[in-house]
């Protein structure tokens, strides 16, 4: 039997964030574009096993906490009963809300979605195995390779059993446990840990370097610790788990580090939140120029472009950070440039945001990133205990920390810590990218009472001028 054969301009390959700005921006462009992805509509894992279930769970988090807070504004409420299974429909509704509707765009701009999974056979052509297991063969002028990243687990410790969660399976609250052991303290972690805490579960977290969020400022990061350590039954930090062994009652634990008391414990169930890791080695790049660096990430130029001419890569597999707005950036860059057009992918500023709460949230160089590249920087910190809207909200607890060019005042970084941070970041991303200083920030009238004061206090303070807050200047 022949088999299929179909020809593209644009075959975009993955479905994620990255993947679906890509097709539709250059379907948007006037190319013709092809889609290709297992799932039945657009959205890849931020859309159906990542960002936004991940969110819609920590929506409810924060209201269990909000109303267990309400006790000290006068208002009592009960018990809460939690229905699992109503969340996960909800969550669920949410999830197909979203992929619904993306499914809807691509259709409306002619962008073709064939549902399976691509392999390269040259610099031209694809072949993809489709759901429903058939083969077909696509060729292209371009491909944009957009294939994500899955979840890492550490082979000598995982463990072939229902009480074992990565990030995909512990979305699913199939129940809440008595106990959860949470293996790594980074974004996914500490997002899902909160999650399965404020449900009800003791959740010990388990990170291998001396702080939560390596690699995120330290003042940012301290304000979180403290409130987790109210929320979580414990946080081991510099500690490894050097042994898992099933058994009747749970998974028994053992652990090796500072902050060990016990060497080992049993818990219900452990999520193992270790990072992730391209998407990068069954894509057949063997057979094209391709080239991946020593971690399988996709080697590109400024333009997204691989070495093989033809094939552009954008997203988790094109290198850190691995974030999703990041990816759509790229993506709608590597369809200009397919388009035609002269732009290259140059960000001075890629937000991070950790949906805690309080949430966490910087862009640009932080303190320690600048000063190790050897730049001399100012900084400033505004605590929330100085600002109306945070003390209406009973949350004085947060930071808001500008880092600014010690020569030319010029905005390099905002780091804040605290409820809506995710929200409040997108000024400091502006500020960086428009060349902003610290006066531009100070003399933009910010609105009263609101939390985004605190970046305007946090620029004045630099100058030691800030209304709601005194520190003596720095001779
Ligand atoms: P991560 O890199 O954020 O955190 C992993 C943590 O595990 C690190 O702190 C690391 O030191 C620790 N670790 C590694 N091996 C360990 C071991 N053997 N024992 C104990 N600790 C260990 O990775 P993640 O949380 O798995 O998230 C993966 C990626 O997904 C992130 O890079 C992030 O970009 C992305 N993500 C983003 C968001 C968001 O934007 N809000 C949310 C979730 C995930």
């Amino acid at each position: 039997m022949a088999e299929d054969t179909q020809s593209t301009q644009v075959a975009v390959v993955g479905g994620g964030p990255g993947g679906y700005a890509a097709a539709f921006m250059a379907a948007d462009l006037g190319l013709d574009v092809t889609l290709i992805d297992p799932e039945e509509n657009p959205g890849g894992v931020c859309l159906y096993r990542g960002c936004i279930p991940s969110k819609a769970l920590l929506h409810v988090s924060r209201l269990l906490s909000e109303a267990e807070e309400a006790k000290d504004w006068g208002v009592t409420f009960g018990k809460p009963e939690i229905d699992v299974d109503k969340m996960r429909e909800w969550k669920n509704g949410v999830v197909g809300k979203l992929t619904g509707g993306l499914g809807q765009l691509a259709k409306a701009r002619k962008v073709k979605h064939i549902r399976g999974m691509a392999t390269f056979r040259d610099g031209k052509s694809v072949e993809i195995t489709t759901h429903d297991d058939k083969k077909q063969t696509l060729s292209f002028e371009n491909a944009i390779l957009a294939t994500g990243s899955y979840p890492t687990r550490i082979p000598k410790l995982w463990l072939d059993s229902e009480r074992m969660l990565d990030s995909s399976s512990a979305l699913d609250i199939e129940s809440v446990p008595k106990s959860l052991l949470v293996v790594g303290g980074g974004y996914i972690g500490l997002e899902l840990g909160s999650v399965y805490a404020t449900l009800g579960s003791k959740v010990t977290v388990v990170e291998m370097t001396p702080t939560l969020l390596p690699g995120a400022d330290r003042d940012l990061v301290s304000v979180l610790q403290k409130r987790l350590k109210g929320l979580f039954e414990s946080i081991l930090l510099k500690t490894t788990v050097t042994e898992m062994k099933e058994q009747k009652n749970g998974i028994k634990v053992t652990f090796e580090g500072d902050d060990v008391e016990k060497d080992t414990a049993i818990f219900d169930k452990v999520l193992m939140a270790v990072g992730r890791k391209p998407n990068s080695d069954k894509l057949g790049l063997e057979n094209t120029n391709v080239e991946l660096d020593d971690k399988g990430f996709v080697k590109v130029n400024e333009k997204r472009q691989t070495a093989e001419p033809t094939i552009f890569a954008i997203g988790d597999i094109a290198g850190e950070p691995m974030l999703a707005h990041k990816a759509s950036h790229e993506g709608r860059v590597a369809a200009e440039i397919i388009a035609g057009k002269n732009v290259v992918y140059d960000p001075r500023a890629i937000p991070a945001v950790v949906f805690t709460d309080p949430e966490v949230a910087w862009c640009g160089l932080m303190e320690q990133e600048a000063k190790d590249e050897g730049r001399e920087v100012k900084t400033a910190k505004f605590p929330w205990a100085a600002s109306g809207r945070a003390t209406t909200i009973g949350r004085n607890d947060g930071v808001t920390k500008i880092v600014i060019d010690a020569e030319t005042d010029r905005v390099l970084g905002l780091g804040i810590t605290g409820p809506n941070a995710g929200e409040l970041i997108a000024e400091g991303v502006l500020a960086i990218e428009m060349g902003a200083n610290a006066h531009d920030i100070g003399l933009t009238i910010h609105p009263h009472p609101t939390l985004s004061e605190t970046i305007m206090g946090a620029a004045d303070l630099i100058y030691g001028q800030a209304t709601d807050y005194y520190r003596r200047q720095r001779k």
